[in-house]
């Protein structure tokens, strides 16, 4: 089954590196069956709720975010509520959240420029969306993968970290994570590998203290194999 995407969208893997392929089509499998529909945690109702969620959840949680948009949303639920706003007024809304005062300077003229420049409508590419304040390439792809199903692989510090633990990339730097998964993850599959990592960070793969010991991709992780050839 796995193998058939392989084929059709033609992953273009790393010469010398025959246990990859093989790799992640068990990796995948393995996601598969423990998390067969990932979305993301962040609660919204509409696209422009996701990008205003998504801007506030920078260097915060999705579990706070979501707490101060269930009031927050109630309020405010549109471009041209928030653009109304002034800033001290949103900082108030949001102050439990961090980067709080530079977020809500971002929110309202991400919300004027949709009005004026957009109609009023999320744009739809990344090449637009990146042109809004407080939206990088990260918060770009977040909003097309679950607001438009576009496959995309946002890269957030927990995507960045497993990749690199299990060796399906190699590099410090965030936007190469991206272009590297897609060179290995079928096209089919990003936005859910992107979910899977999320969740596997979160869960098992944490960042000071991974379980190794439970971790049921121990045998692909390169991270791993690499403490045990150190423990011998
Ligand atoms: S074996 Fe350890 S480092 Fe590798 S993915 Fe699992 S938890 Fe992370």
């Amino acid at each position: 089954m796995i193998n058939s995407y392989f084929n059709i969208f033609l992953v273009d893997f790393p010469e010398g590196d025959d246990n990859l392929e093989k790799n992640i089509e068990e990796i995948i499998e393995y996601f598969e069956e423990k998390y067969p529909d990932p979305e993301t945690a962040l609660n919204y109702k509409t696209p422009f709720q996701l990008l205003i969620a998504t801007i506030m959840s920078a260097q915060t949680t999705d579990v706070q975010v979501n707490k101060v948009n269930e009031e927050l949303f109630k309020k405010y639920k549109t471009p041209s509520d928030f653009a109304k706003l002034n800033v001290e007024e949103l900082q108030k809304e949001i102050q439990s959240i961090g980067l709080y005062k530079n977020k809500s300077k971002y929110i309202i003229e991400t919300s004027k420029m949709i009005l004026e420049d957009y109609n009023g409508e999320i744009p739809k590419s990344r090449k637009e969306l990146t042109k809004l304040p407080g939206v990088g390439r990260k918060t770009a792809n977040v909003v097309l993968a679950n607001a438009f199903n576009q496959e995309t692989i946002a890269v957030d510090t927990h995507v960045f970290r497993v990749a690199n633990r299990l060796g399906l990339v190699h590099t410090s730097n965030r936007d190469q994570v991206e272009q590297d998964l897609m060179k290995v993850v079928p096209g089919d599959y990003w936005t859910k590998f992107h979910h899977w990592l999320i969740f596997h960070g979160r869960e098992v793969c944490k960042a000071r203290k991974p379980r190794c010991d439970e971790c049921e991709l121990s045998s692909y992780c390169e991270y791993y194999q690499n403490q045990i050839k150190e423990a011998n």
